[in-house]
């Protein structure tokens, strides 16, 4: 009785009833014994043992609901009627996915994705791109130092010396990654995401760069987005062109995100400099190359409509929630 009142648990109670009137138990062998005994005193042995067993048995059921309508009581209750609590699956991150996309898109073009590294010389992320010290192009870039010669990446372009020293046209990578730039308002985080792309091969044209961004510009936005190719200037590029799409917003028409111009820069482009290609000594009188970069943010932000940059990086999963 004390055993059973000290219980805690329901499988405590039930050890105990098992113990002691179980097939094994105590109370059990004492009924079968009572066979044993001379038959004058069997009766009211029998009667006894009997009385026991059922006094064990009714202590052990008021213990059972004691625990029961005890609210402190570690009784497990499952009600099967309430509705279930729902798992809540993660979701990628929409840089993820957009970064994703638009490599999908140029591995059915024949791309190859690769990576380099965020850490980088001096040498790859300017030098080998025709950006030599003191060469007024660095001043585009605000760049985050680790020493004199070693830089966190300013852009993904890197990448294309790297590929390039290792192998010999054609060259086609699509290279994703993030990179660094001492930047920080409404439109620019220190730290972004970019994608590079290259091909270099014999009587490559400005026809196939223009080809090959308006595929994927129609793949990545609407089949009847126009492209408009802009003079401008890399170090790494010659002739170098921005890109500008047809805004997705207001459809040319002039709207307060295309600043009422009807067009959105989207990445910028252009044919791969000699130079460049001289310095990993390829053959620029037989092969020929374009390149281009783009913001995944910044596509990411047009193609859903963000406005705030700032809204990636905050992993508020409210706004995350909803890709
Ligand atoms: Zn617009």
């Amino acid at each position: 009785m004390k055993e059973i009142e000290a219980a805690e648990t329901p499988e405590a109670i039930q050890a105990l009833s098992i113990q002691y009137l179980g097939r094994k138990g105590v109370v059990t062998q004492l009924l079968r014994a009572v066979a044993q005994l001379p038959p004058e005193a069997r009766p009211e042995a029998g009667r006894m043992a009997n009385a026991v067993k059922q006094e064990i048995d009714a202590a052990c059921r008021q213990a059972l609901e004691r625990l029961e309508s005890d609210p402190a009581g570690r009784m497990e209750r499952i009600d099967v009627s309430l509705p279930g609590r729902p798992m809540v699956p993660g979701t990628l991150h929409p840089i993820t996915q957009i970064t994703q996309e638009i490599c999908d898109i140029f591995t059915r073009m024949g791309f190859e994705v690769v990576e380099g590294p965020e850490v980088e010389t001096d040498y790859y992320n300017f030098e080998a791109l025709n950006i030599p010290k003191n060469h007024p192009a660095r001043d585009m870039q605000d760049t985050f130092y680790v020493s004199e010669d070693v830089v966190l990446r300013t852009h993904t372009s890197p990448t294309q010396p790297r590929v390039m020293e290792q192998r010999q046209p054609p060259v086609r990578i699509i290279a994703p990654g993030k990179v660094y730039r001492c930047d920080s308002d409404l439109t620019h985080t220190p730290m972004f995401h970019q994608v590079e792309g290259l091909l270099v091969d014999a009587g490559i044209s400005f026809g196939d760069l223009k080809g090959t961004l308006t595929a994927f510009i129609h793949q990545m936005f609407d089949p009847r987005t126009r492209l408009r190719f802009r003079p401008s200037f890399f170090p790494f590029t010659e002739p170098s062109a921005e890109v500008d799409m047809l805004c997705v917003m207001c459809r040319g028409e002039g709207c307060r995100v295309c600043s009422q111009t009807g067009w959105l820069e989207i990445l910028g482009a252009g044919m791969v400099h000699p130079a460049v290609l001289e310095n990993v000594h390829y053959d620029t009188a037989r092969c020929t190359g374009f390149a281009f970069g783009m913001g995944v943010e910044r596509i990411a932000m047009l193609k859903y409509g963000i406005d705030d940059i700032r809204k990636y990086f905050e992993n508020d999963i409210r706004f995350l929630a909803q890709f």
